[in-house]
């Protein structure tokens, strides 16, 4: 399988692209709007047609490539059937399959951060991988504090859909903002501060509440141009008053 892990500095995001090798189909997972030019380099220097845009979440902190990655491609956009975005070509419900060659995309509804999120098992000879979105970072989650966010419903999520998963499995987050690429489940299972083992629900639930996270900077501009497909918002129209 080609896989390749996409940085976006500005806002901490990981894209993800996944190509089967032989019939060179492929996914794009969490495209950024300002990178769409280097995902379609990237895409049109290996080679490989892609089928989908997947889309995490309706994110709140930057608005998603996929709508214009989907006029450029021909790809479908993918969106979980609890988003809610009209504009999504297929809606994604728990346990889908989303093929490309011979792989396999499996969606695994993992809300919480917000009530749509899901992660994606991808399984290749014996190697699992597990693309959490903002369910699971590497050593950390994301914030339940906003965009139907929920700390208790979290905590199931990553219990019984990633925690469930063999404890080699590697996990690649949504983004990272100290610098690490990818854990696995073993490793967050033992050292994860907020969801190791031994911390209860009722513990994370409370480390959630004290986080005292600012508000998402840009979550007026992305939440509206997500709910689009990340169509670019108009022009201000303001007349300044
Ligand atoms: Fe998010």
């Amino acid at each position: 399988m080609i896989f390749r892990q996409l940085f976006d500095r500005e806002t901490c995001t990981y894209t993800y692209l996944l190509a089967d090798e032989t019939s060179k189909e492929a996914i794009l997972i969490d495209p950024v709007y300002e990178q769409v030019d280097r995902h379609t380099r990237l895409i049109e220097e290996l080679g490989p047609s892609l089928l989908y845009l997947v889309d995490t979440h309706v994110h709140a902190d930057h608005i998603t490539g996929s709508g214009v990655l989907r006029e450029r491609m021909g790809a479908q956009t993918v969106l979980s059937s609890g988003a809610g975005v009209d504009c999504a070509d297929r809606n994604a419900h728990h346990g889908d399959q989303l093929s490309f060659g011979t792989l396999s995309a499996e969606i695994r509804h993992t809300p919480g951060h917000t009530d749509s999120c899901i992660s994606i098992v991808v399984r290749e000879s014996g190697h699992t991988r597990v693309l959490t979105g903002d369910a699971l970072f590497v050593r950390g989650c994301g914030r339940t504090d906003f965009q139907q966010g929920n700390a208790s419903t979290l905590y199931a999520s990553v219990h019984d859909q990633i925690f469930s998963l063999p404890d080699d499995t590697e996990v690649y987050p949504g983004h990272d903002y100290n610098g690490s690429l990818m854990s696995t489940v073993r490793e967050e299972k033992v050292f994860n501060p907020r969801l190791k083992l031994s911390i209860s629900e009722s513990q994370f639930m409370e480390i959630m509440k004290n986080l005292n996270l600012p508000y998402p900077k840009r979550i007026k501009e992305a939440l509206p141009a997500n709910m689009a497909c990340g169509k670019p918002p108009l022009e201000n129209t303001s007349t300044g008053v």
